[in-house]
């Protein structure tokens, strides 16, 4: 989710990783900070925003060393503060590391570090790697960092150096992006090839569970006790391409991103054990929560229909009466609220002003505000009296796809926590948290048939308009799918719950109005598979979104695109996102300015 740039070799390093961090910059992060090693002596210089507000007083430092990491940061745990800001340093300040990812276990690791006396400067997750490493740091460095990952669960790209030993870097990976540039006597490390491909394009590319050690003129790689042998790549990507991951677009690259972004909303909150789910972020109000009995649920565009999502989830596991409303309609109706409602808001920027005016609303009327947001230390998570964060990383394309995700895993954590605090049995919060566990893997494999859904995508590119229908659980995702269509291709498309066809939009089904119809199998499956008769018998054409093993459907949909099973409740998860790739190939062919749709910006600040 971070930005990370090291150097080691002998050159002037400050200039390389300022450049290198700036170019990461285009993702928005909050936070930044650099440590040069000079002379065995380390020198740190950490500010809040953007680097060009507090450039000037970087280079007036004048900060030397022929060792450096540096760190755009995308708070996940802690505020953005200055404290908070990588690099991490241990208590003796001889250790410093900058850190991408999440430190699953960090709580019960750094209570532990406590009692052993060792004393901490910031919230953050990460700074418990720092003091691991600190307390396993007996001989060599490289074997201080294996030990203290050995005690660490959870995802990292690491970059740690020391003053003990000035001349080396020691880098590792968990399912976090790094790669490590090549160049002459000189080695660099970045999160992200366009930090560092105008320093070199000879990369090599770190896998899971690798530790390597640099010093200016040699490199070793490690997995468990064997030396791994590396192959040098040579990347040719512009920069352009590089920033977007190799992809040709950024929406595309935050699809690819929706598995992780699954697994990091859920990491270190799973209890599967008890079929519980814990939310650090609720903690303070877990009391009133238990009193709760009527739910207000709160967002515009895609948020608002995770909020439908939501809804079906929490009516139907935790038993919760819930209504849900966008943002720019709710204060213009006499919303039934009593003393023991809460209200949950959504919005990935945490900055949505239809969504924050209704924040301050629900406020003054005394009830509970929750939200949900993937930016730390936006207006919203400010505001609210408690809230999850989604993790999920920057999302630079205006129409939101990962972010969506994000939304509807912590909705479904939600649903757990609120249920089991209710009549939900330890079955069913078993049942739903491991069939959670299995959601990225479910993900993985839809997007591993990317090509299948661009080949239907190419099939109906000369369609004006689309038909999206889904009922239950699906209904939000046929809104969520429709949306996504018109947003990036201009094209019309409308999403309409199944049952809701022949009550009029039937008139407008011809062979030239295609219909996606969501239809897995569930507890609504025959009724769909009814209203697909209807559109059939109008000569409408189908693509099915149908369930792994259903051959049956082949007969009347004129494309399916297979889903895995999962829980009925789950499905969103994994329907909407063949319809997230729809939408992009669509528009692809279309040649559509797909990251920067007409008419439309990212974070929606006005009313
Ligand atoms: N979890 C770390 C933090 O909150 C790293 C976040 C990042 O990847 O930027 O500081």
């Amino acid at each position: 989710m971070c930005g990370i740039v090291g150097y080691i070799g002998s050159k002037d390093s400050s200039s390389i990783v300022l450049s290198g961090l700036k170019r990461l910059e285009y993702r928005g992060y909050d936070s930044y900070g650099f440590c040069f090693i000079d002379k065995g002596k380390a020198s740190i210089f950490k500010r809040v925003g953007k680097i060009d507000n507090t450039e000037k007083e970087f280079l007036e430092n004048n900060f030397k060393g022929n060792v450096c990491l540096a760190h755009d940061r995308w708070a996940t745990t802690g505020l953005v503060t200055e404290e908070n800001a990588h690099p991490h340093s241990d208590c003796k300040n001889e250790v410093f590391i900058v850190h991408n990812g999440i430190v699953e276990n960090y709580k019960e690791l750094k209570e532990k570090l406590i009692k052993e006396g060792h004393n901490f400067k910031s919230e953050t997750d990460t700074e418990v790697i720092a003091h691991l490493i600190e307390k396993y740091y007996i001989g060599k460095l490289e074997d201080a960092v294996k030990n203290a990952l050995k005690d660490v669960r959870g995802t990292y790209g690491l970059v740690v150096i020391s003053t003990r030993e000035p001349d080396k870097m020691v880098v590792a990976r968990m399912s976090s992006p790094l790669i490590i540039g090549v160049g002459e006597e000189e080695f660099l490390v970045a999160s992200d090839p366009s930090a560092i491909i105008n320093m070199t394009r000879q990369i090599i590319n770190l896998d899971d569970g690798e530790i390597a050690v640099l010093k200016k003129d040699s490199i070793k790689i490690y997995k468990e006790e064997k030396e791994s042998q590396k192959n040098i790549e040579t990347i040719d990507w512009d920069i352009e391409q590089a920033e977007k991951g190799g992809y040709e677009h950024f929406m595309l690259k935050e699809i690819m991103e929706e598995p992780i972004t699954i697994e990091d909303a859920m990491r270190g909150r799973l209890l599967e054990e008890e079929g519980l789910v814990k939310l650090g972020g609720l903690d303070s109000v877990e009391k009133d929560l238990r009193k709760i009995n009527n739910l207000f649920l709160i967002g515009c565009g895609t948020a608002h229909y995770a909020c439908r999502v939501g809804k079906y989830m929490l009516e139907e596991y935790a038993d919760i009466p819930t209504e849900v409303d966008v943002g720019s309609e709710f204060r213009y109706r006499k919303a039934s609220i009593k003393n023991n409602s809460a209200s949950i808001f959504i919005s990935q920027s945490g900055e949505t002003a239809d969504t924050l005016s209704c924040l301050r609303e629900n406020k003054e009327k005394g009830i509970l505000t929750l939200g949900i947001t993937n930016v730390v230390g936006s207006s919203q998570s400010r505001e609210t009296d408690a809230g999850i964060y989604t993790r999920s990383g920057p999302e630079i394309a205006v129409a939101s796809t990962k972010a969506f995700l994000g939304q509807l895993t912590i909705l479904s954590l939600i649903t757990v926590y609120l249920g089991r605090q209710r009549n939900m049995s330890v079955v069913m919060g078993k049942r739903i948290v491991s069939e959670l566990k299995k959601i990225p893997a479910l993900a993985q494999k839809i997007l591993d048939n990317k090509e299948e859904i661009k080949k239907i995508a190419e099939k109906y590119k000369d369609y004006k308009n689309f038909w999206f229908i889904g009922r239950k659980y699906n209904y939000p995702i046929a809104l969520e799918g429709a949306l996504k269509l018109k947003e990036v291709s201009y094209v019309h498309a409308e999403g309409v719950a199944g049952g809701e066809l022949k009550h009029g939009p039937l008139a407008l089904v011809d062979e030239n109005f295609p219909t996606i119809a969501i239809c897995p199998s569930d507890s609504v499956y025959e009724k769909m598979i009814s209203n697909i008769e209807e559109i059939k018998a109008r000569k409408g054409k189908v693509i099915a979104i149908a369930t792994e093993g259903n051959e049956e459907i082949k007969k009347i949909a004129d494309d399916v695109i297979y889903i895995p099973k999962t829980l009925e409740m789950l499905t969103p998860l994994i329907s909407v996102i063949p319809l997230h790739l729809f939408a992009y190939y669509f528009s692809n062919i279309l040649e559509r300015d797909i990251d920067k749709p007409k008419n439309l910006a990212k974070s929606v600040t006005v009313e």
